[in-house]
């Protein structure tokens, strides 16, 4: 096979040496064990989120990575207090909840009322009827188990604009089905908000099997009612931080391919699938780098990012403080664990052959470069706002997410649910994609949005 026109074939063969050294490398399940284990839960603003920005940057000075440091930012957080939820009527039943991210707390004593039953979210948009009135609205809202994460993004609307939806019909609060693909008794979080033409209703999420015995009760032409009790805290002054750390290059030093992940969790459970193992990946993948010793002509810079999950205040700063700096690459690890099976991306036409040079060194690990739809990746939360607002150049490495929403934003995103497996292969990607857009002739923007 002749080599790819774009890369010198020292350098395709230094990223296979790369990627076959990370395949024999156990640093990211040591380092996502270690996270997990002996830090947790750590929601942006907290004291085990700064416990955790020191851990990361001894990990990177460990690696012998450059420029270790942690850019702080002030921001404004939210806190969850005690809550529960019961139906009361027709029959008395404890339901596994959990208050959404950003909910305001319910008056003392809490609140019971009526429950109005909508299938989805586009039911409660589509009622003119009055029927919510003084009522908990309850949004059904079902989330299809897909490989891509698609099913998710068409549910979590229900999640985000429920609460304005509901209270724009005059209902008292708002409960949904969890955004989740388990069965189990488990209740998802996740950032809801609120729109100031509207009163701010407390919202949140039942399990699965609660929600189907809610609807089973709404088939059976059942009234219900239901009492919440919700207590939480928002526009909390803290501090959180951008933590990074670089592999300097050479003659472009000045260029950075930005591989990243977001170091906050939601406060339950320990942020293991989302984001302990990105957080992981991409560390391995920059460890591995490093290691091998040989530096590419742009700097490649890891970004673990600060409050992704409840407002991008990370990514918003990252994007203010480095807009001038010219930005060959961002990409970031969001998706869990599980293995990766297709490489798409987000460049400018010039450099549609060195991604194929890319990808043909990512094929031996099983991940495919399909050609329909692969100059439109979108890389991950973070780097997809920097994407959209700087036109940076992309990297979509898509892992197979298909179980990665049972424990999402749950208490049970633990360690004991990863599954190892394909953190190997992640790191193989990571470092050897990072390597060859820090090293590639040809600048990868603007980004095509
Ligand atoms: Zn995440």
């Amino acid at each position: 096979m002749p080599a790819p026109p774009s890369f010198d074939e020292a350098d395709l063969a230094h990223a296979r040496a790369l990627r076959d050294r990370a395949l024999a490398d156990g640093a990211a399940w040591r380092l996502l064990h270690e996270l997990c284990t002996t830090i947790g839960a750590r929601p942006a603003g907290s004291p085990a989120d700064a416990k955790a920005q020191a851990w990361a940057q001894q990990v990177y000075r460990a690696m012998k990575l450059e420029a270790v440091r942690a850019e702080l930012l002030p921001l404004r957080i939210w806190q969850r207090g005690p809550a529960s939820a019961r139906l009361t009527v027709p029959v008395a039943r404890s339901l596994v909840m959990a208050a959404l991210g950003n909910s305001v707390a319910a008056p003392a004593g809490g609140i019971e009322a009526e429950v109005a039953w909508y299938p989805d979210l586009a039911a409660l948009r589509a009622d003119t009827s009055g029927r919510a009135h003084g009522r908990i609205v309850f949004i059904d809202q079902r989330t299809e188990r897909t490989r891509d994460g698609a099913g998710y993004g068409r549910a979590v609307a229900a999640r985000a604009n429920g609460p304005v939806e509901a209270a724009r019909r005059g209902a008292l609060a708002l409960a949904i089905r969890s955004i989740g693909t388990s069965g189990e008794p488990r209740a998802h979080t996740g950032a809801t908000r609120y729109d100031l033409s509207v009163p701010r209703i407390p919202a949140f999420a039942v399990s699965v099997p609660d929600a189907e015995f809610i609807a089973a009760r709404h088939a059976a032409g059942q009234t219900m009612r239901m009492h919440v009790e919700l207590q939480a805290e928002g526009g909390v002054e803290a501090t959180t931080a951008n933590v990074i750390a670089e592999w300097r290059g050479t003659d472009l030093a000045h260029e950075i391919v930005l591989i990243g992940a977001h170091l906050d969790s939601w406060d339950v459970g320990q942020g293991a699938e989302d984001d302990g193992a990105g957080v992981a990946i991409v560390s391995a993948a920059a460890g591995v780098i490093a290691a091998a010793g040989r530096r590419a002509r742009r700097t490649i810079r890891v970004v673990l990012f600060g409050n992704e999950e409840n407002g991008f205040d990370g990514a918003l700063a990252y994007g203010n403080r480095y807009r001038d700096v010219p930005h060959q690459l961002v990409a970031e690890s969001d998706f869990g664990a599980g293995r990766l099976y297709r490489v798409r991306h987000r460049v400018a036409p010039q450099a549609l052959p060195a991604m194929e040079a890319i990808a043909a060194v990512l094929a031996p690990l099983g991940i495919a470069h399909p050609t329909e739809g692969r100059n439109e990746g979108s890389p991950g939360p973070d780097a997809a706002v920097l994407m959209r607002r700087h036109r940076w150049p992309a990297l979509a490495l898509s892992q197979d997410g298909s179980r990665y929403f049972d424990v999402h934003h749950t208490a049970d995103d633990t360690i004991e649910r990863i599954d190892p497996a394909g953190l190997p292969q992640n790191v193989a990607a990571w470092a050897a994609a990072a390597w060859l857009a820090a090293q590639a002739p040809v600048s990868f923007g603007p980004a095509v949005l």
